[in-house]
């Protein structure tokens, strides 16, 4: 019997612009396929799990739980998407890499990507300038040559973090570009690798 995975992790740099191509490739599955798309943000769900077991009110809580809690949440986050994914296809919008004071915080652990058994890991990339720019949403700023230097460096950490989960779980991993307005080029990949 073949197993079914049914979810689509998406992650990539801050301000990349996940977000927004899953918006766009989710109108185009239902466009094209007429299917529902389920987008869940792993963010929402840890508070989620938090909230209901009464240990936390509001989602700043939840980085002050102990961390033996935020590991059990997080693992618990992981299953109940699992059990989500049962009856609809599901797109997680989540960060493999969490930049801290000391050094890259790992957001999805081998506990977590073993709960959630994805069918495909998609990284999305988009040239550093253009992310920077993004970000500050300002394109004529003069840019700090060094921010742009570290958006590379965690773009390229992005690619381990994206193959580890791929190893681990048997998922494909796919790059996707998201290119100067040219969204809707991007949400037509990732439409591709939902309907697969
Ligand atoms: P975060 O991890 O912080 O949630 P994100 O990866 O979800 O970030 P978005 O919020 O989707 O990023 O996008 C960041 C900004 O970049 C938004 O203002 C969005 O409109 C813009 N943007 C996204 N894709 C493109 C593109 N292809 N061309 C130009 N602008 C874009
Ligand atoms: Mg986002």
């Amino acid at each position: 019997m073949t197993e079914s995975r049914n979810v689509v992790i998406v992650t990539g740099i801050p301000g990349v612009g996940k977000t927004t191509v899953i918006n766009t490739a989710v109108e185009q599955v239902k466009e094209r396929h007429g299917e529902d798309v389920l987008i869940l943000t792993f963010g929402t769900e840890m508070f989620e799990v938090a909230s209901k077991a009464g240990h936390v009110k509001d989602r700043d809580e939840l980085r002050k739980m102990p961390t033996s809690l935020q590991r059990e949440t997080q693992r618990q986050a992981g299953a109940a998407i699992a059990e989500k994914s049962k009856s609809a296809k599901v797109i997680v919008d989540t960060h493999t890499l969490i930049q801290t004071n000391n050094g890259y915080l790992i957001g999805l652990p081998e506990w977590v990507v073993t709960a959630i058994n994805p069918k495909t890991m998609v990284l999305i990339e988009a040239d550093s300038e253009k992310i920077a720019n993004r970000r500050t949403g300002d394109e004529s700023r003069t840019r700090d040559a060094q921010a742009v230097t570290d958006i590379q460096i965690h773009q390229e950490m992005c690619r381990a973090a994206a193959v580890a989960v791929g190893t681990i779980t048997g998922a494909t991993v796919r790059i996707i570009k998201n290119r100067e307005g040219l969204v809707e080029e991007a949400a037509s990949e990732l439409a591709d690798t939902l309907m697969e």
